[in-house]
């Protein structure tokens, strides 16, 4: 990848840490664009194409959750929350509304820039991927295009963390994938959170695939790590 072709947003009312994110992700070879009001970048989002956004959460204008939100409802485009609250809550609401990531104030420029490469990977990859491409797992499917997940054709509600950890799964059924390979692909190789989230999300996938289908996708191996198999 080629960091000049990648266009960054900075949403960040506080201009000292805007202008050091500036700084740093420019020296990456970054193209980086900033803007410290909310609405005044929903409304550059809506006009421009960004590769990735770091939003800060409170804002003047409208705040990052709320932006979040409304740019779900038209761009997947990735986007990296940063928050000075050190508040699991925000964090599983910034997830649940389809960020991608989320950085809590202070943080290390090197783990900001692992996320960033993390969330472009990720998302280049969705890209390419061919229009109408999907995976199969039995009567479960998912799109990689629309990130569209259904049994027997009936829709299943995820949320992002919860479908990069299905995504994972089925891109290598029948694969036994550790805990470890799971945390370093879907919630990336610098996560120092309880290792217990994968087990976590296991259980909702579960809760809203094999329990509401009445069947069998998700296998635990004991003492490895899980697969998913028909
Ligand atoms: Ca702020």
């Amino acid at each position: 990848m080629n960091n000049k072709n990648v266009h960054i947003l900075i949403v960040e009312d506080e201009q000292r840490i805007a202008r050091f994110l500036q700084i740093e992700m420019e020296h990456e070879g970054f193209k980086v664009t900033t803007e410290e009001n909310g609405g005044k970048a929903f409304e550059l989002i809506k006009t421009e194409n960004y590769d990735l956004i770091l939003l800060d959460l409170m804002l003047p204008g409208m705040d990052g959750m709320t932006i979040c939100q409304k740019v779900r409802e038209f761009s997947q485009v990735p986007i990296i929350m940063l928050t000075a609250r050190d508040d699991v809550e925000d964090k599983v609401n910034g997830l649940d509304i389809g960020a991608d990531d989320y950085m809590t104030k202070p943080f290390a420029i090197q783990e900001l820039f692992a996320r960033v490469r993390n969330v472009l990977r990720k998302s280049q990859g969705s890209d390419n991927a061919m229009q109408g491409e999907s995976y199969r797992v039995g009567d479960l499917v998912l799109y990689p295009h629309t990130y569209e997940v259904e049994v027997s054709g009936e829709p299943v509600q995820l949320t992002r963390r919860e479908y990069d950890l299905l995504e994972f799964l089925m891109r290598n059924k029948r694969t036994v994938l550790t805990r470890d390979q799971i945390l370093e692909h879907v919630w990336g190789y610098d996560y120092t959170g309880d290792t217990n989230v994968v087990d976590v999300y296991i259980r909702y996938l579960r809760a809203k695939i094999d329990d509401r289908f009445q069947r069998k996708y998700i296998y635990t191996v004991r003492g490895v790590g899980y697969a998913i198999k028909d």
